[in-house]
């Protein structure tokens, strides 16, 4: 119905003009949406834990070192 178009049109306005004029920046924050790098996988081959940033990633895995890799 156009009547309920108009009515999403008016809260539409409302929200705009509640952030000010800017369109809210929804998960936009950082560490959001990607693995942090300080995040601890597990080595699928030793179970040791490591760093998102140590470790190494074979076809999706996640691997301590070289040795571990297959
Ligand atoms: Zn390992």
């Amino acid at each position: 119905m156009i009547f309920k178009l108009l009515i999403f049109a008016i809260i539409g306005v409302m929200i705009y003009k509640f952030f000010g004029g800017k369109l809210p920046k929804v998960g936009k924050t950082p560490h959001e949406k990607k693995l942090d790098d300080d995040t601890l996988v597990e080595c699928k081959t030793c179970n040791t834990y490591v760093t998102v940033k140590e470790s190494i990633i074979v076809s999706g895995e996640y691997y301590c070192s070289k040795e571990c890799t297959p």
